[in-house]
């Protein structure tokens, strides 16, 4: 039977705008209004009870590369609080976090935070989110909001009013006897084991259940409250912490009744890979040492990659022989290759690269990319060199396509690349020339001058802006 259940919110906004502090000012209150245990680390949610009824709080990571995360956040949530600091107005994380409210169908409630600093301006951050479409009550429109100061501690009082009152009005639903559906929401290791942590939205769970996520089948060894006290079976809007998975699922997996697991995936850790790589783009097999990390590392990926595989956990022979077959090439992300992986991964000539952090694997990827994009117009071949004023001329032969003057050139000895550059000067004899076309020969300058030898290749090239 469909009954109430507590809202599950989220909060969203820009970075430095106060979501955390809001946050915590809510999970104290809670300790104000007399609950036992007071404040424990948070397992990625906690639930607030008011006087009245139960609102359950879902902490999405702020930084930027946890995108993916953060909508997700905004996907399990029934209602949104998009904090905007009023001193500082609309910020780029704040259009993203909108878009992803919007896009999600949350209920929108926007939280105009720092009221106390005296450069505060409700009306300009209004008009900037009026910009955007978002119309207020009160002033044309129906998107409820609410002024703040952490620092004062005002405004918390009304907001949680809201909150109350838009899920009054929504009515959000849910069957503790019905079919089982929640999200999960962050993964650990501690003494316990692995830690699942997850919100139901329909369903509930209980110790002993067979529960699914993806492929992975679990038998539900402990559970806990978000305040890390067992308990023995969670509902509707509860978030828990789970033990007994024996591999970490990703951040927001659904967890279903093992009855309902796909059964495509039923009994197969590996996936189907049905993607195609085409010439221009980059397979990649992605491993890292959390479900949170690899969540970001799939989430900020640049287009023209196509992820053939990825996983939580070391490389195995298996991922080796599989980017071989696939022409993939390995990243890893916060793991250490062990001995054995690393020798099969150079006798088999697969590039395996180590990160520990997460902008110097996207860098790699896009410098992977441009190379992969690099587009070859011509090739010509140096057979000699001569001296011409203080430089070295490159006579050449074109090989294939036509060289022209102001290309931009990349000169490889033996595959590998030696320099890249421009031809400033294209001659035949004394003559200048604007194009060499192929069978002619040539006597090129580039700038900047490199070491070349005769044998080298010099490849006209389009590279990507
Ligand atoms: P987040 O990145 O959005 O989670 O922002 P934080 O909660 O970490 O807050 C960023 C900074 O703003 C911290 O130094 C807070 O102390 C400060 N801050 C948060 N709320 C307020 C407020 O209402 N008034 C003032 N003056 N400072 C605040």
């Amino acid at each position: 039977m469909q009954t109430k259940r507590s809202p599950i919110v989220t909060i969203l906004g820009h970075v430095d705008h106060g979501k955390t502090s809001i946050l915590d000012t809510l999970r104290k209150s809670r300790v104000q209004l007399g609950e036992a245990g007071g404040i424990t680390q948070s397992i990625g949610a906690s639930s607030l009870k008011t006087k009245s009824a139960s609102i359950t709080f879902i902490d999405t990571p702020g930084h930027a590369a946890f995108r993916e995360m953060r909508s997700r956040g905004a996907r399990i949530a029934d209602i949104a609080l998009l904090v905007v600091a009023a001193d500082d107005g609309v910020k780029p994380q704040t259009k993203e976090a909108l878009d992803y409210i919007q896009k999600s169908g949350s209920k929108l409630i926007v939280v105009f935070n720092k009221i106390d600093l005296p450069s505060a301006n409700v009306q300009k951050a209004m008009g900037e989110l009026e910009e955007l479409g978002v119309l207020f009550e009160g002033r044309g429109g129906d998107i409820p909001y609410v002024e703040t100061s952490v620092k004062e501690g005002r405004g918390f009082k009304d907001l949680l009013e809201i909150i109350e009152l838009v899920a009054d009005v929504e009515g959000f639903e849910g069957d503790s006897e019905g079919e089982l559906k929640a999200t999960v929401i962050e993964t650990n290791k501690d003494k316990r084991g692995l830690t699942v942590s997850a919100v139901i939205q329909n369903g509930s769970l209980k110790i002993g259940d067979q529960i699914a996520v993806g492929s992975m089948k679990t038998k539900i060894r402990g559970l806990f409250d978000e305040q890390n006290k067992p308990i023995r079976e969670a509902g509707p809007s509860d978030p828990v912490l789970i033990l007994g998975f024996s591999e970490l699922p990703q951040i927001g997996q659904t967890i279903v009744s093992v009855d309902k697991a796909d059964p495509i995936q039923e009994g197969s850790q590996i996936k189907k890979i049905s993607k195609e790589v085409l010439e221009n783009e980059l397979g990649l097999v992605i491993k890292a040492a959390s479900a949170g990390c690899l969540e970001a590392i799939l989430a900020g990926l640049p287009e023209k990659t196509v992820v053939l595989n990825s996983g939580v956990g070391a490389v195995t022979e298996s991922d080796i022989f599989f980017a071989k077959t696939s022409g993939a090439i390995i990243l890893t992300f916060e793991l250490k290759l062990t001995s054995s992986a690393r020798k099969l991964s150079e006798t088999e000539e697969v590039p395996v690269f180590e990160f520990d952090i997460i902008y110097d694997l996207f860098q790699k990827v896009e410098e992977l990319i441009q190379k992969k994009q690099t587009e070859v117009k011509a090739e010509a071949k140096v057979l000699a060199m001569f001296p011409f004023n203080k430089l070295t001329v490159a006579g050449c032969k074109v090989k294939s396509g036509e060289i022209r003057k102001g290309d931009r050139i990349i000169a490889k000895r033996d595959e590998k690349e030696i320099g890249q550059g421009r031809i400033i000067s294209l001659k035949r004899g004394k003559e200048d020339l604007e194009i060499a076309k192929a069978g002619e020969e040539c006597g090129i300058i580039f700038k900047p001058q490199f070491d070349f030898i005769v044998g080298d290749v010099i490849l006209s090239v389009n590279l990507p802006e």
